[in-house]
């Protein structure tokens, strides 16, 4: 029996034992956290666990850590409560070229709805500068957005000195950043960051779907998105999801306490890699500015990335097409990078997890070298 090869982590990840445990044990104690009862207050109780353990991950408060159905919903919340709360006064809001569409569609919207969308590109070499951010603000901005890691290429953005420098000249902007790629991977504290709001999502840290946080800085108001009971302090009304919250705060603990050596590992993994593209032959590594090493674009020469993802999961390897075209739809994040446009069809994207091995990289350069020659003969 072959051996699967997962390298689509930047998708999605494996949820750990421990988070699986988690779910369990939220399933099992089955109250309602708003209950005033013993069930609800055993459920509430595994709740306020899993929040410290996110609260902790951040260096921040537990009041300031809200639980979402995940990175999409906490970046909808920053984004149209930033809106609602500055009322007419400011119609501003500076973002990047290269955001996730969780970040860039709620953006699209605020420009129908009458805000100046100012959306910063990487310069020639691929490279979005703090300076280049922090220009765009002026004194009618109310909202600054910038990923840390992009999903695409691993392009770590200078999230911590533009929003720094932000705050320092416009003490009222509002600074949101979306986290989901560098969380857990990356040593990432809200008070270093300078985010007033972060979004994370616990599928991309070995924890279960549906289920993220939105840390909403002390002392800074928006209006939820959702309403009705009053859950979440009346930011996210909805009966929380226990066993999801659960599974969150066990992924949580179980990877909060190593990033350092995890993150040497995957630059290991990263320098593998890339050595074992140029061994190869035929193949480009697509970005190699600052990044996270566990996100990475690679395009092998001649073959459609389709094409080749297809052939790779016959042989149980699992990549990704490199988000250059999700479902038929181009993303033109690859082209912001300024991926040389010979490379954007043939594009994948390689994602490691804590699990990911160099065996598993040998095995998918086998995979490619396989597809080089099989898919070459049928040219
Ligand atoms: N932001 C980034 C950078 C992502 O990679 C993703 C997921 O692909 C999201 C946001 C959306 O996260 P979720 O699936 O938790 O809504």
């Amino acid at each position: 029996m072959s051996v699967l090869i997962y390298l689509d982590n930047a998708a999605t990840t494996k949820p750990c034992d421990a988070a699986k445990a988690g779910v369990m044990k939220g399933l099992e104690v089955f109250g309602n956290p708003s209950s005033l009862h013993r069930c609800g207050l055993d459920a509430e109780l595994l709740v306020t666990d899993a929040r410290t353990a996110v609260a902790d991950s951040l260096g921040c408060l537990n009041e300031e850590i809200f639980f979402t159905s995940g990175a999409t919903e906490s970046s909808n919340t920053a984004i149209f409560g930033a809106f609602k709360s500055q009322g007419k006064r400011k119609h501003r809001v500076v973002t990047t070229t290269v955001e996730h569409p969780a970040t860039a569609r709620p953006f699209d919207e605020l420009e129908r709805l009458g805000c100046e969308v100012v959306r910063v590109s990487p310069d020639e070499n691929g490279i979005i500068s703090a300076e280049a951010i922090t220009d765009a603000v002026n004194e009618d901005t109310f909202l600054v957005s910038m990923m840390l890691v992009n999903n695409e290429t691993g392009a770590i953005l200078p999230v911590s000195k533009a929003f720094t420098a932000i705050h320092r000249r416009f003490p009222k902007v509002i600074t949101h950043c979306d986290c989901v790629q560098g969380y857990m991977k990356l040593p990432i504290k809200a008070k270093t960051l300078g985010a007033d709001l972060i979004s994370l999502s616990a599928h991309k840290i070995c924890g279960p779907k549906g289920i993220g946080a939105l840390y909403v800085r002390k002392g800074l108001h928006i209006p939820a998105l959702l309403m009705g009971g009053g859950q979440e302090k009346n930011m996210r009304s909805g009966t929380e999801s226990v066993p999801l919250i659960c599974g969150f705060g066990e992924a949580v603990k179980q990877y909060s306490g190593n990033i350092s050596e995890r993150l040497e590992k995957a630059r290991r993994l990263e320098a593998l890699l890339f050595e074992l593209c140029e061994k190869n032959g035929g193949i480009s590594v697509n970005y190699r500015g600052e990044k996270s090493p566990y996100v990475n674009s690679i395009s092998v020469e001649g073959l459609k990335s389709e094409v080749l993802l297809h052939y790779l999961e016959k042989r149980e390897i699992f990549v990704s097409s490199g988000s250059a075209c999700s479902k038929g739809k181009k993303s033109g994040t690859l082209a912001e990078f300024r991926i040389p446009v010979r490379n954007m069809d043939t594009t994948l994207r390689i994602s490691f997890s804590p699990d990911t091995t160099e065996d598993d990289l040998y095995g998918l350069m086998e995979g490619i070298a396989a597809a080089q020659q099989e898919l070459a003969k049928l040219k």
